[in-house]
């Protein structure tokens, strides 16, 4: 069986430094590729525009693809509503407007009034502070917190459950913050260890390891033993 450390070779060896979290804003800027990917790990603390970005994308992006989160940056970015003051500033009825693309935006609005307005209050936000705003829940929290602040913590997401099971690293079904302390149990516990964990699992999840997996090709086949079932 595979262990934690050698699959994150094998996404190492197949895709390289991942770029997460992507910065709308900064876009074929110095240290971005042309999509907002990160060229190389960032220097923390993160200037402050980049902190807003990473939290309001990190709402959008709930139960959402990237590329609805995208349009909805994109509208955000034209309204000059790509900051924690504008969104808290801006009526909330023109929020709900600009973020249509990433649905839900009704609720998606409110969260990010409530998250900026959390941030606002705060120097430094903590775990537990997030996940008592409205509408944050750990996913979110965590994703927050390790990339616009370099909190060491595994994003458990639905990729990197589904993957994980997969390769027997975890129990089938497995919710996500029992699955989150079981691979902080066995990782090594800094920031870009985890930051770079979670963009190679979502790229892998996306083209191999899919709802429906590819399993021919799958660098880590070798190792699966649901392998084509
Ligand atoms: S072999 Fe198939 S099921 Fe196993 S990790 Fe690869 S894509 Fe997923």
């Amino acid at each position: 069986m595979i262990d934690v450390y050698r699959f994150y070779e094998i996404l190492w060896d197949r895709y390289g430094y991942p770029g997460w979290w992507p910065v709308y804003s900064k876009k074929s800027l110095e240290g971005f590729d042309s999509a907002g990917y990160r060229l190389y790990l960032p220097a923390y603390p993160l200037p402050q525009d980049e902190i807003d970005q990473i939290v309001i994308s990190a709402v959008l992006t709930q139960n959402t693809a990237w590329t609805n989160v995208e349009k909805a940056l994109s509208e955000l970015s034209y309204k000059g509503c790509l900051t924690k003051e504008a969104v808290m500033q801006g009526p909330l009825s023109d929020l709900k407007m600009w973020i249509r693309s990433s649905g839900c935006y009704n609720q998606k609005a409110e969260k990010l009034k409530k998250i900026c307005n959390y941030l606002s209050c705060v120097d430094t936000p903590d775990r537990k502070g997030l996940l008592s705003v409205w509408g944050i829940g750990p996913e979110t929290a965590d994703s927050i917190l390790l990339y616009a602040y370099a909190e060491p913590l595994f994003i458990a997401d639905a990729y990197a459950r589904r993957v994980f099971s997969r390769l027997g690293l975890l129990p089938l079904r497995m919710e996500y913050q029992a699955a989150a302390d079981v691979v902080h149990g066995c990782t090594p516990g800094d920031w870009e260890w985890y930051q770079n964990f979670h963009g190679l699992i979502v790229a892998f999840a996306k083209e191999f390891c899919k709802k429906k997996p590819l399993c021919s090709g799958c660098p880590a086949r070798p190792y699966c033993s649901r392998a084509g079932l």
